[in-house]
């Protein structure tokens, strides 16, 4: 038996190092007798009997191999299923935190109940990620009874659930959840006001099932709970959007001669370099312009010489010449968007800087070094600097969405417009997606294009990344049918290596090589006769499109030639668990977007094998190879008959942008005639040599991500560690102790000049201020002013304020003062967070729109970053210390500082990378009451 599974296995490292694990298999499988022999009663005690081994000393891997064994035996009896081989390697695998590749029907749910159990006794919680709530109450009620048998709790998150039941579900041994909720519980955790409310223990270890869906596909969004803001400044959509249409229109104009153009000089058929320069204009300034799209589809063979030219140009840097003509250019590869000089005039009109930023660093360095300007007008002209930055950020920011708007993004393709709402098309699924919105205002772009109410800007309360979620468990683990392609990431990222783990019996599914049509018109017509060949002859068929649009035209399709089928965008992961899973019986023709109905099984009908079992038929390939591999595995589980082929037309996306030379050249040098398709292994090399520049760029898009919020990161870390300890009210008088020294100290180093003589120190302003922050009046008599020194303002500073303190302490009620430094601190911690996300959120925009100078817009925003939080943390001391002096807690009586209420958003989506959902700053009035409380005017208080 073992002999033969070896052998199997694929890739010669990959076997190494499961071969490795063969004694194990062994010693589990020696064991199967002993513990077949166990009454149900002896069987359950096993559990005590391991914890008590680790109590002494023993560790996990010591235990593995009878633990194991005892989970296959509770296996058998609970749900009649035995343990493959396989599955115990798989499970030894997920022990170890790593990833397990095992193909889709291989039993990944069953597998997982080893390493689950195994770690849980450390009693510290297992975590099981699934995709949808769907999936987590199926698999946690499934494998429940295997937990329970042995005495281990179980518990699952899903989404409409209070944070009572939540905390019990984690604090059961094993808890499955999909990765929003856990992440979001992370995130709401660390807004609460008392510890008791918090829901989530310590992150120890976490299986992550398709562990490429949610580790990769969807971590390039982060998770956002955003609240609403009260808009204090026009967010510029509507009033750029003129700008961008008259942009829109003079491009459309040049691009329109331009093609007239190419076309005549085509029919000469004379000088080839002028055609296709001319036509790589039209490429950078309409990429989907559907009459150039046209003529690339006439000829392969252009398609290769204005991509060669272009990067020809790119490195002899003389794209901006050719730009000139143009107002904006649009890189369809990276999504990204930029005006010419000859666009930024017309953008800006009469206002010539209305669309360049102020270099923020130098101005201010400007300011601050400027002789002719005291100490107040400095802080003026540094705010009014800091304004204007902000807001061309903001002006030029909207126009660039506003253009990817105009430019990029089609109604009906990559969103619907439905009652006054812009809908998101989701790209993996082909659903829609209400409710979600995309982020960095490329939304609000888009509502403002198509005329819809703008919708409100949301501010960032908190975020993260999947990534940076995942990685804080001490242990991580994934399993999924599809991670070898993206290996490199998961090892990069996460520290993870994939182990491809060999199926339980040999996969015989024939995957036919691609056939490629001229056209999609064609295309299409092929798929819709292929389907029609096989429903006759009863063979079960699932089509695979990439988007609902495509799935509606074929469905159309057929309806026309009467073949019954079903469609797959049902809105409900249940229903569409139902509808997949019955696509393996005779006869069935199933349309499904790519994802749809992941982790379901389908098995085949009766006589289906016969016939050569679920056939698979991909009408275009995706950006990922990943995703064709996960359409693929549908078929052929367990070593079912199967078979699988994919469509595709020279108009695809996939083909268009980012087709090679090398497919027009062999399109070119085979010919295509009308309907006639080519199948050649040099195409689909070549396609995946596209798919793989196409991964390339997506990992550099999340990994991009990931650095950014790398640098939050750090951030998030510690404030959230603090508050954490907070919370708990660990130390407080101790955090507040050293709260008042180093306040002190730094504002009386920064108002006094060892240099001159103390009589002449003009301490006003220190008094001001010390008065502002602690209510406390201090003066020297000018005899005492002589002999001062630094050192003796500030012990009797400090003496002072601690004496205050310590007045305050005396008076209140322990308990209420307990709880308002608490307060004081995380009100103060939280304020100025939040307006921190949203300052580094307008500091990537800002870094980014320097990035064309010779800066790194990373580094920049590390180091510009890294101020930004010093200052915050200043600021929190001086928020907490205010609230704290300036609040006068009656005995007996709980400050009446509420937690503030915020109807809250939660989100995860976005347009591939950027930044969370941002805002205006929450400007207060200058003649407002100050929001720290202490009655006076903002300008008089924390404004000043
Ligand atoms: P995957 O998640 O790997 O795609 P599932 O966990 O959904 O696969 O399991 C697929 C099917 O295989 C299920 O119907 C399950 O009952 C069955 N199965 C898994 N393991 C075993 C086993 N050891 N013995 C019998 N059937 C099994
Ligand atoms: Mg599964």
């Amino acid at each position: 038996m073992l002999g033969k599974l070896f052998k199997t296995v694929i890739g010669s490292k990959n076997e190494r190092e499961l071969k490795k694990l063969a004694p194990i298999i062994i010693k589990i499988n020696e064991l199967e007798p002993l513990f077949k022999g166990l009454s149900d009663e002896q069987l359950k005690g096993k559990t005590g009997e391991f914890k008590q081994r680790i109590a002494n000393g023993e560790s996990l891997d010591d235990i593995l191999p009878e633990a194991y064994a005892a989970v296959r035996e509770v296996s058998v009896r609970v749900l009649g299923m035995r343990h493959f081989d396989v599955q115990l390697l798989g499970g030894i695998v997920l022990h170890r935190g790593n990833i397990a590749e095992m193909k889709t029907g291989e039993g990944k749910t069953l597998a997982a109940t080893l390493p689950l159990y195994l770690n849980a006794l450390l009693e510290h919680g297992s975590h099981l990620v699934t995709v949808n709530d769907y999936l987590a109450k199926r698999d946690a009620e499934w494998m429940g009874g295997i937990y329970q048998f042995l005495g281990l709790s179980v518990g699952v998150i899903v989404h409409d659930m209070d944070d009572q039941k939540r905390k019990a579900a984690y604090n059961s041994d094993i808890t499955y959840g999909t990765n929003n909720e856990f992440g979001f519980d992370y995130l709401r955790d660390n807004m609460k006001y008392s510890f008791e409310d918090c829901v989530q223990r310590d992150l120890h270890f976490a299986i992550v099932d398709e562990v490429d869906s949610i580790l990769v596909d969807e971590s390039r969004t982060p998770l956002i709970i955003s609240g609403p803001i009260e808009r204090s400044q026009d967010p510029f959509y509507a009033t750029v959007k003129p700008s961008i249409m008259k942009l829109k229109e003079h491009q459309d104009r040049v691009i329109r001669s331009i093609l007239n153009k190419a076309q005549t000089l085509m029919g000469e058929e004379n000088d080839d370099d002028k055609v296709i320069e001319l036509l790589l204009q039209v490429k950078r300034g309409s990429p989907k312009n559907p009459r150039f799209l046209d003529i690339i589809a006439q000829d392969p063979g252009l398609k290769k010489g204005i991509d060669r030219m272009e990067s020809l140009m790119r490195s002899q840097k003389s794209l901006p010449a050719l730009d000139e003509e143009l107002f904006c250019i649009i890189e369809e590869q990276d999504h990204s968007a930029n005006w010419t000089d000859k666009g930024l005039k017309l953008l800006s009109g009469d206002q010539y800087d209305a669309f360049i930023v102020p270099d923020l660093s130098q101005g201010l360095q400007e300011i601050e070094s400027d002789p002719h300007l005291n100490f107040k007008e400095k802080k003026k002209r540094k705010r009014e600097l800091e304004a204007k930055y902000s807001e061309t950020s903001e002006r030029m920011h909207a126009a660039q969405q506003l253009i990817k708007a105009y430019w990029l993004f089609n109604k009906d393709v990559d969103y619907v417009v439905k009652d006054g709402q812009v809908i998101i098309v989701d790209e993996f699924t082909g659903r829609l997606m209400p409710g979600r919105r995309w982020s960095d205002g490329l939304h609000q772009a888009i509502e403002a294009k198509e005329g819809v109410n703008v919708a409100d800007e949301n501010q960032t309360l908190a975020t993260i990344t999947f990534q940076n979620y995942f990685r804080m468990y001490e242990k991580l683990a994934g399993m999924t049918g599809t991670a070898d392609t993206e290996a490199p990431e998961f090892k990069k990222i996460y520290d993870l290596d994939v182990f491809v783990i060999p199926t339980h019996k040999k996969m015989i599914r024939k995957d036919f090589p691609d056939v490629i049509y001229k056209t999609e018109r064609e295309k299409f017509k092929a798929v819709s006769e292929e389907i029609n060949d096989l429903h006759k002859k009863g063979q079960p068929v699932l089509v695979g499109t990439i988007s609902i649009e495509k799935s509606e035209m074929l469905s159309t399709m057929l309806r026309k030639t009467g073949i019954k089928h079903q469609v797959l965008n049902a809105k409900n992961h249940e229903r569409e668990a139902e509808i997949i899973a019955q696509a393996g019986q005779n006869g069935t023709v199933t349309i499904s977007t790519n994802m749809a109905g992941r982790g379901t099984d389908i098995v085949l009908g009766a006589g289906v094998p016969d016939l050569g079992g679920l056939h698979i038929l991909g009408t275009a390939r995706h950006e990922s190879r990943r995703i064709d591999n996960q359409l693929r595995g549908r078929s052929g589980r367990q070593g079912d008959q199967g078979s699988s082929r994919f469509y595709l037309s020279l108009e695809d996306d996939l083909m268009r942008v980012f087709g090679s030379e090398r497919i027009a050249s062999v399109m070119d040098r085979l010919g295509m005639e009308e309907d006639q398709p080519i199948e050649h292994q040099i195409i689909s090399r070549a396609i995946e040599g596209a798919q793989k520049r196409v991964e390339g760029i997506n990992f550099n898009i999340r990994k991009n991500l990931l650095e950014y919020d790398d640098v939050m990161n750090q951030q998030r870390k510690v404030i959230y560690s603090q508050r954490r300890e907070i919370l708990k009210g660990e130390n407080l008088k101790e955090t507040i102790m050293d709260m008042i020294n180093e306040l002190i100290e730094a504002a009386v180093l920064d108002a006094t000049d060892p240099k001159i003589f103390p009589e002449e120190w003009n301490l006003s302003p220190l008094s001001d201020y010390i008065y502002n922050v602690f209510g406390l009046l201090f003066q020297f008599s000018s005899k005492e002013s002589k002999d001062l020194t630094q050192e003796i303002l500030i012990d009797t500073l400090k003496q002072q304020v601690i004496d205050l303190y310590e007045k305050k302490e005396q008076e209140a009620d322990p308990e209420s003062f307990l709880f308002l430094q608490k307060i004081a601190m995380l009100r103060a911690i939280d304020d100025l967070w939040m307006d921190h996300l949203l300052g580094m959120d307008q500091l990537k925009e800002g870094v980014g729109l320097r990035g064309y100078g010779q800066m790194d817009p990373l580094k920049e925003y590390q180091k510009e970053g890294y101020g930004m939080f010093v200052s915050m943390v200043e600021g929190m001391k001086e928020n907490t210390l205010r609230t704290l002096f300036r609040i006068r807690v009656a005995p007996q009586e709980k400050p009446a500082i509420g937690v503030p209420k915020k109807e809250i958003v939660l989100s995860h989506g976005g347009d591939g990378g950027s930044s969370p959902v941002k805002r205006k700053t929450p400007k207060v009035g200058r003649n407002d009451p100050c929001p720290c409380g202490s009655g006076k005017k903002y300008k008089h208080c924390c404004g000043r």
